[in-house]
């Protein structure tokens, strides 16, 4: 292998390839090492829903404090969705499939809509646009949803992408643009050695001016060997997709109650999700999916949307999601010239954005004390 790069990425997610795209496009000399397949992990097995909204889940359980201190992420989730935007003509790639006609969080009770209402309060105070909508007003902007809604939350920017071509779109443009992109090379070690760094792989060891760490769950791993411990994890989630309708639901949608999100892609397939948990198998390593689980996803599915429950199922899977307990990002650098670019649990929806500012970071062209990172440096 060649033995030297100005910038070693290791992983190529979403978030290493996206990164390699930027430092390339910036004439830097860039090695992408992956252990396994391009968008083989989270960012080719996720769900493909653009965020902006405050998820329901850790609201539920951790509270609006915990909101407060989330809020400043949703600036970076609202970048993340203007660039996605800009990708299909950037990347050259219409098969991306963005689509931002908005996200409902759909109420059936009236102590859901409270709940939305605390909530749409912080998403504001950060500038968001998300508007509280009665029943009639839901139902005439959503008249697929069920009837028995008593309302829920608009956010006008929410959407959706197609996860199985994204970080191989940024792949193939960091290509053209000079990076080298190496599979099936796992990255075992890294070593400071004078100026450089030594990076041990599977193929031999490769020296680097700087690295970044773009390796999703396992991002925790690679920086344990520099001594650090962050509070980096990994979860076993689950999606289900059923056959394909014609077109129904336009919008992003999710349920105030529990864990949904529920959208249908540009070939017409419902895909179902929301964080349900799967398990990892004792043997092979590999997340797989949890039977006991599909069927409360699914009624939640059918309870916001009641045209899916004529829907065949076609497949559920399941894969490694990153996280943090708190769900904000870590980035930023965390040894002389290696930087982390790590985006929990919405890291579809932010990744495009949070590359392009860890890549500038990387090559010089944006302060550590920028007000767009600073706030999210690790440790
Ligand atoms: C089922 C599921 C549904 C989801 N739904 C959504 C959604 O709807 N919207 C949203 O915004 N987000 C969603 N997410 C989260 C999102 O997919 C992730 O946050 C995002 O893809 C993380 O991207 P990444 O590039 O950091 O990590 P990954 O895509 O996991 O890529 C990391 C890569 O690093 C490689 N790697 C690791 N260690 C090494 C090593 N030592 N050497 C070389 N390579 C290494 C791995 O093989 C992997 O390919 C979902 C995730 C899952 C699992």
């Amino acid at each position: 292998m060649e033995n030297a790069a100005e910038f070693v990425v290791i992983g190529g997610g979403l978030a290493g390839c996206a990164t390699a795209w930027h430092l390339a496009r910036a004439g830097a000399e860039v090695l992408l090492l992956e252990r396994d397949e391009i968008n083989a992990a989270a960012s080719g097995n996720n769900s493909g829903s653009i965020h902006a909204q405050i998820p329901v889940e850790p609201f539920l359980n951790q509270g609006e404090a915990w909101a407060r201190r989330f809020a400043p992420t949703l600036r970076l989730m609202v970048a993340g969705i203007a660039r996605w935007k800009e990708l299909p003509a950037e990347l050259g790639a219409p098969e991306l499939e963005v689509s931002t006609k908005g996200g409902l969080v759909v109420a059936r009770r009236a102590a859901e809509l409270d709940m939305l209402s605390r909530k749409a309060a912080i998403e504001r105070a950060e500038g968001l646009d998300v508007r509280l909508l009665g029943r009639e007003e839901l139902l005439s902007l959503a008249p697929y949803l069920a009837r028995d809604t008593v309302g829920g939350a608009f956010c006008p920017i929410e959407g959706k992408a197609n996860p199985l071509v994204a970080a191989h779109a940024f792949a193939r443009a960091a290509q053209t643009a000079g990076a080298r992109i190496r599979r099936r090379t796992a990255v075992t070690g890294l070593r400071r050695d004078g100026e450089a760094w030594e990076v041990a792989t599977t193929a031999g060891v490769v020296r680097a001016h700087r690295v970044l760490n773009c390796a999703g769950a396992e991002a925790g791993k690679v920086a344990a060997w520099l001594g650090l411990d962050l509070p980096i994890e990994a979860h076993p989630i689950q999606v289900t997709v059923t056959e394909r309708t014609a077109p129904i639901v336009p919008h992003l949608v999710y349920s105030a109650a529990d864990r949904l999100s529920l959208k249908q892609t540009a070939q017409g397939s419902i895909v179902i999700g929301g964080g349900w948990p799967a398990r990892l198998d004792a043997a092979t390593g590999r997340a797989v999916v949890r039977m006991d689980q599909l069927a409360p996803n699914l009624r939640l599915a059918v309870e916001a949307v009641p045209a899916v429950a004529r829907l065949r199922v076609v497949r559920s899977w399941a894969a490694v999601v990153n996280g943090t307990q708190d769900w904000r990002p870590l980035l930023g650098e965390i040894a002389d010239g290696v930087f982390l670019c790590f985006f929990p649990w919405m890291g579809f929806t932010a990744g495009p954005h949070v590359a392009r500012l860890v890549a500038e970071l990387a090559l010089g062209r944006r302060r550590r004390d920028d007000p767009e990172i600073a706030g999210f440096a690790p440790g």
